[in-house]
């Protein structure tokens, strides 16, 4: 069983495209770690697209803001996210609200793989917070149990492995466990061995879909093999300039179109 796994594709429908005829053949059902839309040009295509083939699929803070439901301050984006969150909410059709609203904003596990958590953010703060160092990461497995966890939101590429040491005390050579966590740097379609134990955990992110920001244009996914325990990272070139055209005609913000082309 391969689970193709999804993250901030943010309504870049080509990326989107692009990812889907790249991995055909090398999965058996899709995952998504939220942030469907947002940014991006074509958010009814990508809500339908995922409502219709993913498996499962989380809530992402865009997803959120998109709703805008009672008590949403949009003040908390920045403002060109923000010009996307208000433009998105006016586009996206009452089928597809519906679909990012029956999403969960906690994490949530698969009955395929009940030793997997998935949440968009982090096992702490699933819509919000940033795992962006093996501190923050450090943190965050103190709050969930399960061998392995997938998070997207932060769009970087990541492995963070947890590691449960026996240490001597200096003075009284008593033994006590400590935990550190290390940051893997993951490389293209090398696959990561899964292996975890009491003393052993991950927390993995894919990248993002549609709005990289690891000084990488290409669009970023992996496919989790749950036969083999692994996963592989991925990185597929796209047609960029065709989701940049198709932001100039709706009017999103120049910022948001150019950094496509670098990543960042
Ligand atoms: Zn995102």
């Amino acid at each position: 069983m391969r689970i193709l796994i999804l993250s901030d594709i943010h309504a870049n429908l080509v990326a989107l495209e692009t990812v889907l005829s790249t991995a055909a053949g090398q999965y058996d059902a899709i995952w998504c770690l939220g942030d469907v839309v947002g940014y991006g040009p074509r958010p009814n295509e990508c809500a339908q697209i995922i409502a219709e083939k993913a498996e499962l699929c989380v809530m992402g803070n865009h997803d959120w803001a998109a709703l805008g439901r009672p008590g949403m301050d949009v003040n908390d984006f920045n403002p060109q996210a923000r010009q996307a969150v208000l433009w998105t909410r006016r586009e996206l059709t009452e089928e597809n609200r519906a679909f990012l609203d029956s999403l969960s904003d906690q994490p949530v596990q698969s009955e395929r793989a009940p030793d997997i958590l998935v949440t968009h953010a982090s096992p702490r703060e699933p819509v919000w917070e940033y795992i962006l160092t093996p501190s923050i990461a450090l943190e965050n497995f103190a709050v969930f149990s399960e061998p392995i966890c997938l998070v997207g939101h932060t769009h970087k590429p990541a492995v963070y492995r947890w590691r449960l040491h026996s240490e001597a005390d200096e003075d009284d050579e008593e033994l006590y466990s400590v935990a550190t966590v290390d940051y893997l740097q993951p490389y293209v379609g090398v696959p990561v061995e899964l292996t975890t134990s009491a003393q052993e955990r991950l927390i993995l992110n894919p990248g993002s879909v549609g709005q990289p920001r690891d000084n990488d244009a290409r669009a970023a996914y992996a496919i989790l093999d749950l036969d083999q325990h692994t996963w592989t990272y991925e990185r597929v070139a796209y047609p960029i300039e065709l989701t940049q055209s198709q932001m100039r005609a709706e009017r999103l913000p120049k910022r948001l179109v150019d950094r496509l082309s670098f990543g960042w």
